[in-house]
């Protein structure tokens, strides 16, 4: 199952009106306070060129871009994994943008443009910038872009097309994600309650990925850190005893998992409710459509 809406269909087709996109802030923030399981709550989708304003690196793999701009204005995003596409110029130069139509939604150009998704870690719409945080790999459309953009680039990114939001009221929480799923860990982190409790596993090609900067972190929440030997995850054959293996938590639980689609696959059948799990990448396929 996809863990995210869509802006269209994968062939590009937008249907009708469709759902509700009105006023989803307060939807969102009345299912994080007493909602149950997750809940699909659709935005106004936009495309917006923006510039860069500032590259950061956070660690040697990882580089935050900070874009910006009076184009963010009135952009929707209230859930802590919500994702922008960035959107691709043609191999020619030509960019082949979505266009906002009158539902709300996006119609995108047929054949698709080349487009990446990447999580809103930050959003201040009152300096009109947000953080893309970019884990920087070998051959990567997205990857090499981020690693060359230029302070004063233009970029054009589309979204977010809604939530997928899960409420703040689970006894604890797991986190099992990869250096992707990071930005979507800090942002919750960041935005949870206090007092929340949590257990966040974290596993990197490199131990130099550790040093991705989180939130300073509530005392119920623990981290475990792995490192990937070459391509074997440790993630996939030992999250649960991992997880196991810290005291554990009493009360119902919620399951996030985000990272390399084969790694967390044996996490779809070890939870099939009060969890979201997402394959965010897939070794050898550009582009994964989870
Ligand atoms: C909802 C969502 C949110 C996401 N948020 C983030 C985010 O905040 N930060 C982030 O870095 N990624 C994030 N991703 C993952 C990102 O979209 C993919 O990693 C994407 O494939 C990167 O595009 P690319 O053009 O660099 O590589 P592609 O052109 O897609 O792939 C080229 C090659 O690189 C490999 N590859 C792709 N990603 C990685 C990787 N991370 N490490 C090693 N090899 C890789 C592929 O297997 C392929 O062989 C998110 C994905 C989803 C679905």
């Amino acid at each position: 199952m996809s863990g995210h809406a869509d802006h269209a269909d994968h062939a590009g087709h937008s249907h009708g009106p469709g759902p509700d996109r009105s006023d989803p802030g307060p939807k969102v923030a009345a299912h994080h306070r007493a909602g149950e399981g997750n809940v699909r709550v659709p935005y106004p989708i936009g495309a917006r060129t923006v510039s860069v304003v500032a590259r950061h690196e956070l660690t040697p793999r990882m580089l935050r871009l900070t874009l910006g701009g009076p184009a963010l204005d009135g952009l929707h995003t209230y859930q802590a994994d919500d994702h922008v596409k960035i959107v691709f110029p043609d191999p020619d130069g030509t960019l082949r943008a979505p266009v906002p139509n009158d539902h709300q939604m996006l119609d995108w150009p047929r054949p698709m443009p080349t487009t990446r998704k990447y999580t809103i870690r930050r959003y201040d719409a009152a300096a009109r910038e947000l953080d893309l945080d970019f884990v920087l790999h070998d051959g990567g459309v997205a990857s090499s872009w981020a690693a060359a953009a230029t302070v004063g680039e233009e970029v054009t990114i589309a979204g977010p097309p809604g939530a997928l939001a899960f409420p703040h009221t689970y006894d604890s929480y797991v986190f099992a994600v990869d250096a992707t799923g990071l930005p979507a860990v800090a942002r919750w982190l960041a935005e949870a309650p206090p007092a929340v409790s949590a257990q966040v596993v974290v596993e990197c090609d490199d131990p130099v990925e550790h040093d991705y900067p989180l939130p300073d972190l509530p005392d119920g929440v623990c981290i475990v850190r792995l490192v990937r030997v070459g391509d074997r995850s440790a993630l996939a054959d030992t999250v649960a005893e991992v997880v196991a293996e810290l005291d554990p938590l009493p009360g119902r639980s919620f399951l996030f998992a985000a990272g390399e689609a084969t790694d967390i696959k044996p996490l779809r059948a070890l939870r099939r409710t009060d969890a979201l799990i997402t394959g965010y990448w897939k070794r050898g396929v550009a582009g994964l459509v989870d």
